[in-house]
């Protein structure tokens, strides 16, 4: 690790001026440190924002929450309200990471977290989103855990966070303050980017934006579910992940907000599927019809076809447990 000036901000606008002075945020650091110690990342100034008080989960007068950005991962999944109205949320939480990890790991770290492709760690290895045009070592090397939808020719990473996906799935946004005292809010589906020609711009932020907050709209009701599926059974990311929140009226699907992890370079959400399936009476065909369309424009890189097979499965499995399809077979 290289050495690097350490200093606590005392405020919001401290911290998001230093960080427009070019200062690393720390937050939980579960993983800024390992990316230091790896040297992928080198920051000369680090900022420590643990003591900004952002740590309240608070009802919003929309009928929402407000999640701080410096809520652990443990307490968020606990949070009485999160496993009441958002299930799928505390289910997300507790299927990553570890105890440990997510005593300390934050909500604003979590989404900002970075992608866990191995030739992004290995500073020997090219890769274009840590050493912008030095190419892709995952396009042609070893890719079972890269993406399958919305890659390009100069990065196919996925985004490894299981928060992020039931996050997407309920229409949060996140809460942005920038240097100049202004608080944005930025709705997740406008948050990140895909890598295209710069992959090394993951998202919207712009130098000195410090995230405040979390917003989750009003309880959606309904059937959530949140299923991994893992190389192991704890403690791995993601190979395939969907999250659902599916409400029904009588027989039909009156509603159904549907997230993928372990796909893309973001938390993915294809409307074309939630519109296909409201409306409808639930049924094997149907779910299958709808994995197909998930995976429509997929394509692999060789290791990682399978899972082209394995995300049409893993939604017409994740649809029919959350209509009760299996229980009435
Ligand atoms: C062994 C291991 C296994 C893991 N398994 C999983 C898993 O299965 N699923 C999963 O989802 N995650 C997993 N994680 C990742 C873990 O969830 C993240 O490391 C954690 O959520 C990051 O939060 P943090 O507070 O520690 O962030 P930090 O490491 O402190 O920061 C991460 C990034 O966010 C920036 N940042 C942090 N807070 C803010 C803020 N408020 N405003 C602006 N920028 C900010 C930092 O500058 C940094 O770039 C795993 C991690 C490890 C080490
Ligand atoms: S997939 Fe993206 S992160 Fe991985 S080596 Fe290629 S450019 Fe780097």
């Amino acid at each position: 690790m290289r050495p690097f000036d350490y200093a606590r901000a005392g405020s919001v606008a401290e911290a998001a001026a230093a960080a427009r002075d070019g200062a690393t945020i720390i937050a939980g650091g579960t993983n800024l440190l390992d990316l230091m110690k790896l040297e992928v990342m080198a920051p000369d100034r680090v900022v420590d924002i643990t003591r900004l008080g952002l740590d309240a989960i608070e009802p919003t007068d929309a009928g929402g929450l407000r999640i701080g950005a410096l809520v652990p991962n443990a307490d968020l999944a606990a949070d009485r309200r999160v496993r009441r109205d958002y299930p799928v949320l505390s289910r997300a939480l507790l299927a990553g990471a570890s105890g440990q990890l997510r005593n300390k790991a934050t909500t604003g770290g979590n989404l900002l977290q970075r992608t866990r492709c191995y030739y992004f760690y290995d500073t020997a290895m090219p890769c274009n989103k840590r050493d912008p045009g030095s190419g892709c070592g995952a396009i042609g090397g070893f890719n079972r855990i890269h993406a399958i939808l919305g890659a390009s020719d100069k990065c196919i990473a996925t985004h490894p966070s299981d928060m992020a996906v039931a996050m997407r799935a309920l229409g949060a946004a996140v809460e942005v303050v920038r240097p100049s005292g202004e608080t944005h809010r930025i709705a997740l589906d406008d948050f990140y980017c895909l890598p295209g020609d710069t992959p090394q711009v993951e998202n919207v932020l712009e130098p000195g934006d410090l995230i405040t907050a979390v917003l989750l709209p009003p309880p959606p009701g309904g059937v959530h579910r949140y299923r991994k599926v893992r190389d192991r059974a704890s403690y791995a990311f993601a190979l395939v992940s969907v999250a659902a929140v599916i409400r029904m009226e009588g027989d039909v699907i009156a509603d159904a907000q549907l997230a993928y992890g372990g796909l893309a370079h973001l938390p993915w959400r294809d409307r074309r599927v939630e519109e296909m399936l409201v409306g409808e009476a639930p049924s094997v065909d149907l779910f299958a019809l709808a994995g197909e369309l998930l995976v429509r424009e997929a394509s692999g890189q060789g290791a990682n076809d399978f899972k082209i097979p394995l995300a049409r499965r893993t939604l017409a499995a994740v649809l029919a447990d959350a209509t009760g399809l299996e229980a009435a077979k």
